[in-house]
């Protein structure tokens, strides 16, 4: 129980890579904060399994990540409630698969204010608090997108390559205050965000749904295997405890081999 008495708040956790990450540091004694959309009952059965599997609390915000000032109250809210922020995973995000020239502009906005922006607000706000205790861990979920391109895919290239570059500022601005700041950027792994984008794939593609999972997904893939929620979530309970003091500014690549071609 490494995380015993921490906060770790983790965006967009009702869901695949959120949900395992949130559940991770509950598993290491970390109280809780999940945000994310879904069914009520669903959510409500995944902040009630938390706390009862691994005896620590969890709170749920609909905050919406695409907009500011919710963000703001989203963070506040966890601090009133658990007395800090030790711990913030910004992981929300979205996909949206469009050649440029048919790529709505609101599609566009709506991917940079979510899988970018959104951690820009949420350290605003987190950051003031890890200062004062001298302590803080911030992992942002960025992708294998971060590091190489695929078309079709230019919002999410783009919001993904900016967030490492945001990390790396961040993290030297808060080098000195026991606060690390760092990227998992993850191949990919079976979640609901890479099954929904497979008809999208095919239609852009003129490809049918096995050949996007051979063809497209895997085939980036060394390993031609996905990678699982619970490896990433592993790296983020590992890059949360003291042994990863020293690892700021890094965007830590955990995607079969994929961008060592
Ligand atoms: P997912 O669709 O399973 O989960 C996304 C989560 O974000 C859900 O909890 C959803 O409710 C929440 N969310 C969506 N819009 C939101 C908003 N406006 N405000 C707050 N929460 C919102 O997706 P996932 O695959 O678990 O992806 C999580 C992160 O991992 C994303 O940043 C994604 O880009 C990144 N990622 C995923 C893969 C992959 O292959 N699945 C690979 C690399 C990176």
């Amino acid at each position: 129980m490494t995380l015993k008495n921490r906060t770790a708040v983790v965006t967009g956790s009702t869901s695949g890579i959120g949900l395992a990450v949130a559940r991770a540091y509950a598993g290491q004694g970390a109280n809780v904060v999940l945000n994310g959309f879904g069914k009520p009952e669903d959510i409500e059965s995944a902040r009630s399994g938390i706390e009862s599997e691994f005896g620590v609390k969890a709170i749920h915000s609909p905050a919406d990540m695409t907009k500011p000032e919710e963000i703001a109250g989203f963070v506040a809210l966890a601090e009133e409630t658990f007395g800090s922020v030790d711990i913030l995973v910004n992981n929300a995000g979205m996909q949206f698969v469009s050649p440029i020239e048919d790529f709505p502009p609101e599609k566009w906005e709506l991917i940079l204010a979510l899988n970018l922006s959104s951690a820009f607000y949420t350290m605003r706000a987190a950051i003031p608090g890890m200062k004062q205790r001298g302590w803080g861990r911030i992992i942002n979920t960025a992708s294998a997108h971060s590091l190489v391109a695929s078309p079709f895919k230019s919002a999410y290239v783009a919001a993904k390559h900016g967030l490492v570059g945001l990390s790396k500022a961040a993290a030297l601005e808060v080098a000195t205050h026991g606060i690390t700041v760092n990227c998992i950027s993850p191949g990919y792994v079976w979640t609901p965000l890479v099954e929904s984008q497979i008809p999208d794939t095919m239609k852009a593609r003129g490809m049918t749904e096995e050949q996007v999972i051979s063809e497209v997904l895997l085939k980036a893939q060394p390993t031609k295997e996905f990678v699982t929620v619970d490896q990433v979530a592993a790296l983020a309970v590992f890059l949360a405890s003291d042994a990863a003091s020293q690892i700021t500014g890094a965007n830590m690549a955990m995607d079969g081999g994929w961008t060592a071609q």
